[in-house]
């Protein structure tokens, strides 16, 4: 089978399951534990921050940030397609108490100026208590939804000073940072500069079983702990995973870039193919979103996967393909020809 269907698919290599198997470990809850705090130290130092924080997910990364760096009323701007809108189950409304509003955006990201412009001129004939506050701006890079796409570090550098000439609060779910560094050729620790907080997973292109770490400012990381644990995020001998997070930024993060040429690969192959439309000019990072334009998507990916090809239908003709660790340059080849037979049968 080539799965395709998602980054988040990657199983442990067999060198990353001699490191979990040999981890030391203790107790989260204690935050005692050897190698949760050895990962916590390089990614905190990796993003060059103060702190990092593991925790079971992105998700809860995520809505932790959003519950440390708000109170229950406040507004929190970002992307109509953010992950933190779309695929959280309405988590900050119910965790945090907190209103999104959603900014114009292009390929995901969007401009200082909009982030301005959501700020409401208060005029001085009306009471303040009128308005609701906006505290947090929330970017995500690589963008998932817009097709894995990167910011760039003066897009990324404007709207955080923006923000914070407003006195909001920035936050990042860097799900994928890894993947923008690589592409962009700005490291990490760069394009974090600008955020208070950053959330990085290790279970997407890094191949670990689990696991997310929310990075940033001391304090703000101190005030995250409470809000991990009464999410539930305590997680016990979570060193045996934090031993996968590790060997997985040690050693998968520069092979993303095979990941990236695979997609490219990919993405050209489809243009190619008569009742394929995909622009592969979009395609920045490890996923390609295309159409199938003569049949649906669903019965289009049960062809595929009936020939060993897993994809993932995401609207009525479209379908997503993510490149990872498991799928090589002749797995594309390979791919493309099973695409071409099911778009014609
Ligand atoms: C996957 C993902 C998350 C959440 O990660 P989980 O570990 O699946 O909860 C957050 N943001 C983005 C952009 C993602 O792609």
């Amino acid at each position: 089978m080539i799965d395709l269907r998602s980054d988040t698919v990657t199983r442990p290599t067999d060198a990353m399951r001699r490191a979990i198997a040999a981890a030391e470990v203790g107790d989260d809850v204690y935050h005692d534990d050897p190698t949760v705090l050895e990962l916590e130290r390089h990614v905190a130092e990796l993003l060059g921050k103060d702190d990092a924080m593991y925790v079971p997910t992105g998700t809860m990364s995520n809505q932790v940030a959003l519950r440390t760096h708000t109170q229950p009323g406040d507004v929190v701007l970002a992307a109509e397609q953010a992950h933190i809108h779309i695929h959280e189950m309405g988590a900050p409304y119910a965790l945090s108490g907190v209103t999104l509003q959603f900014l114009p955006t292009v390929r995901g990201t969007f401009t200082a100026e909009s982030v301005r412009a959501a700020i409401p001129e208060i005029p001085t004939s009306m009471p303040a208590a009128l308005f609701q506050p906006v505290s947090l701006v929330c970017t995500e890079n690589t963008h998932n939804v817009a097709g894995g796409a990167v910011w760039t570090r003066p897009q990324l550098d404007a709207v955080a000073e923006m923000a914070h000439d407003l006195g909001l609060a920035t936050h990042m779910d860097g799900a994928r940072l890894w993947n923008a560094a690589v592409a962009s050729g700005v490291a990490e620790h760069e394009l974090a500069a600008g955020f208070d907080t950053v959330s990085v997973c290790f279970s997407k292109g890094l191949g670990a079983p689990l696991g997310s770490a929310l990075v940033g400012r001391q304090d703000l990381i101190d005030r995250a702990r409470r809000f991990k644990q009464m999410f539930g995020g305590g997680f016990r001998q979570a060193g045996m995973m934090a031993a996968g997070a590790l060997f997985a930024v040690r050693h998968h993060r520069d092979r993303l870039a095979e990941d990236h040429a695979n997609a490219a690969r990919l993405a050209a192959g489809l243009a190619e193919i008569p009742g394929i439309a995909v622009d592969p000019s979009t395609v920045a990072t490890n996923m390609v979103y295309f159409d199938v334009t003569r049949l649906p998507a669903s019965p289009f990916a049960e062809r595929c996967a009936a020939e060993g090809l897993l994809l993932l239908p995401t609207g009525p003709h479209q379908i997503r393909a993510v490149t990872n660790l498991h799928v090589s340059a002749a797995d594309i080849d390979r791919a493309l020809a099973i695409v071409e037979r099911a778009q014609a049968a």
